[in-house]
């Protein structure tokens, strides 16, 4: 493991170091937040000397998506954004777990907040990461007080940037509570997400966990995990789901790019089934681990090499 030297961005069309990436205080996201973000996570590969970075297309495909939503442009290819990125990482010589948050933003320095005819750019950068949260410990969370944005208000299907205030709110009221983090409800009062990551829960054998009617972002690890569970030959139920079905059932986890597959011991200080990772939760998460890792070859279809194979 090993920090770059010089941390190299894309950033207004050319790669440069990081520390001079810099935007004018007028720019209009900054303003009103109107910009929208990936999150992407590549993992170290020690006896491959690589890094693999996860579900590329599934992350740029997303990103895509919340700028039509947001009226931006997104003129790069799928080609163009893994070798921009292959480039920024490659540059900086990255030998450890690195996350990626690319990020169009509307860059013209303007007021009045709207979303046409302001001008907008795009830039990435990676940095250094490994756990977000401890995936280990068995986490204590709350249900928030603050209530997931709703469709009408925000489309939570974009990863939008103002949007995040809200995910903001919650956190930091779990944690000055005491918790490591929130859960929040959707505006019908059904269980939504966390403030970074989506949650499942196990009961009797079923994996269950919110659906897009839900006010959830369409996560890229929630698509995988239902994808691995029902390859286990796991019963997957995407529903409403309301929080004394949290707090009764044998298992919950977080699973999110940053949070990866977090298992819940504690909601609003009840305890989860045993006090213990459940068997299920257990299986993905290992499973989770060696797949990012580039330890289980039939994924390696998940899997974009940031460097060359000698
Ligand atoms: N919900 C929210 C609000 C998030 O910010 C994230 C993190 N991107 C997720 C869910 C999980 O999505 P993904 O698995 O694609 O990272």
């Amino acid at each position: 493991m090993s920090e770059p030297k010089e941390n190299i961005c894309y950033f207004k069309g050319e790669y440069t170091a990081l520390k001079n990436a810099n935007i004018n205080i007028q720019t209009h996201a900054l303003q009103y937040g109107t910009a929208c973000f990936g999150g992407i996570r590549g993992y170290w590969n020690e006896e491959h000397n690589n890094i693999y970075i996860f579900r590329i297309e599934d992350h740029y495909r997303r990103l895509k998506e919340s700028a039509s939503i947001l009226c931006m442009e997104f003129p790069y290819s799928l080609e163009k954004f893994t070798g921009i990125i292959k480039n920024i990482l490659g540059k900086s010589e990255w030998k450890q777990n690195i996350y990626l948050r690319p990020v169009i933003y509307k860059s013209d320095l303007d007021i009045s907040p709207r979303l046409h005819n302001v001008g907008d750019s795009f830039f990435v950068y990676a940095i250094a990461l490994d756990d977000y949260l401890d995936t280990q410990k068995g986490l204590n969370v709350c249900v928030s007080s603050w209530v997931r944005i709703h469709e009408t208000q925000i489309p939570t299907r974009a990863k939008a940037s103002g949007g995040y205030i809200n995910s903001a709110l919650a956190k930091s009221e779990a944690m000055q509570q005491g918790y490591d983090e929130a859960i929040l409800f959707d505006i019908n009062g059904n269980i939504s997400e966390g403030s970074a990551s989506n949650i499942f829960f196990v009961r009797n054998g079923t994996l269950h966990t919110p659906d897009l009617s839900s006010s959830i972002l369409e996560g890229i690890t929630r698509r995988t995990i239902m994808e691995l569970a029902r390859e286990l030959g796991v019963d997957v139920v995407e529903r409403n789901v309301s929080r004394s079905e949290l707090y009764t059932a044998d298992e919950v986890f977080f699973a999110g790019t940053g949070v990866q597959v977090a298992w819940i011991k504690n909601i609003d200080n009840r305890q989860i089934g045993d006090g213990q990772i459940g068997p299920l939760t257990k299986k993905l998460q290992s499973l989770f681990f060696e797949i990012v890792k580039g330890q289980k070859e039939e994924y390696n279809r998940w899997l974009t090499p940031v460097y060359d194979k000698k």
